[in-house]
């Protein structure tokens, strides 16, 4: 293996979802204005830390003035933005609402040891590749420290109340390993999603929690078959990043070669 490629850990689905788009993004640094979706998730993002991180240091922040980091996202937002048929009033109220409940509903409920913690890349060199990305949370339950990722989506959470968790396995054990290695503490517990439906009305903005256990199987190989980081680290050494145009992501939205990209052909 001659070069070390970084992998961020949110971005190992695409990566399976159509490999031409991910090098796209990845390898060759194409990006895409943001859009209203991702603006309101990095909004409840933002908001939730805050008070979550005053939690843990004792400040006091209450719910209504942690609240302020989600408006500030969406109205002072990093990157540029295409609200499409998204709006940013809508965005602001959706994310308060989902911000209210989850410092009601889910907060109480945890035992957070760290919030937003930007992990150091951690190189996997037989492999060819570096993981790196930041873990939402880290917490602590009775098996002693797990992580903890919050999701927002239209469908993050379904009807009967529970969060899906099917597909995210191997991201939540990057995010393990990133945790351990950059907080240094053993993750010992399950991975646990928070999902918040961004539904406009607050009744179906529904919000929920769902676990994942030992997510970091799937990574390594078993002797048998490969692991997840060794199919992802043949498909970049080989190059061979064929596009998938069945993608639930392949518009012109999300993908910054859609205009030229010959397997849509
Ligand atoms: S246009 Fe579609 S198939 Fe081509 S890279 Fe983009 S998402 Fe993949």
């Amino acid at each position: 293996m001659n070069s070390i490629i970084t992998i961020r850990a949110s971005s190992l689905g695409t990566l399976f979802d159509c490999p031409a788009r991910w090098a796209a993004t990845h390898i060759d640094g194409l990006r895409m204005p943001s859009n209203g979706k991702a603006t309101l998730g990095k909004a409840v993002h933002a908001s939730t830390a805050v008070f979550d991180q005053s939690t843990i240091d004792g400040a006091g922040i209450t719910i209504d003035e942690s609240a302020a980091a989600a408006v500030d996202a969406i109205t002072h937002p990093d990157d540029e933005v295409v609200w499409g048929e998204d709006s940013p009033v809508d965005a602001e109220k959706i994310a308060i609402s989902l911000h209210a409940k989850y410092c009601q509903q889910i907060a109480p409920k945890q035992q957070y040891t760290a919030v937003e913690v930007t992990c150091e890349k951690l190189e996997i060199a037989d492999l060819g590749i570096a993981l790196s990305g930041s873990t939402d949370r880290i917490r602590r339950v009775a098996e002693g420290q797990a992580i903890c990722d919050l999701k927002t989506g239209k469908t993050a959470v379904g009807s009967d109340g529970t969060v899906k968790t099917a597909g995210h396995a191997f991201q939540m054990g990057v995010y393990e390993l990133l945790a351990q290695h950059s907080a240094g503490v053993p993750i010992t517990g399950p991975a646990q999603i928070i999902g918040m439906n961004t539904a406009k009305t607050p009744a179906s903005q529904r919000i929920g929690t769902g676990e994942i256990v030992g997510a970091r199987d799937v990574l390594l190989g078993d002797g048998e078959s490969p692991g997840v980081l060794e199919h992802a680290s043949r498909l970049i050494h080989s190059g061979s990043f064929f596009g998938n145009p069945k993608s639930m992501m392949c518009h012109q939205a999300y993908c910054p070669i859609h205009s030229t990209c010959k397997f849509r052909k």
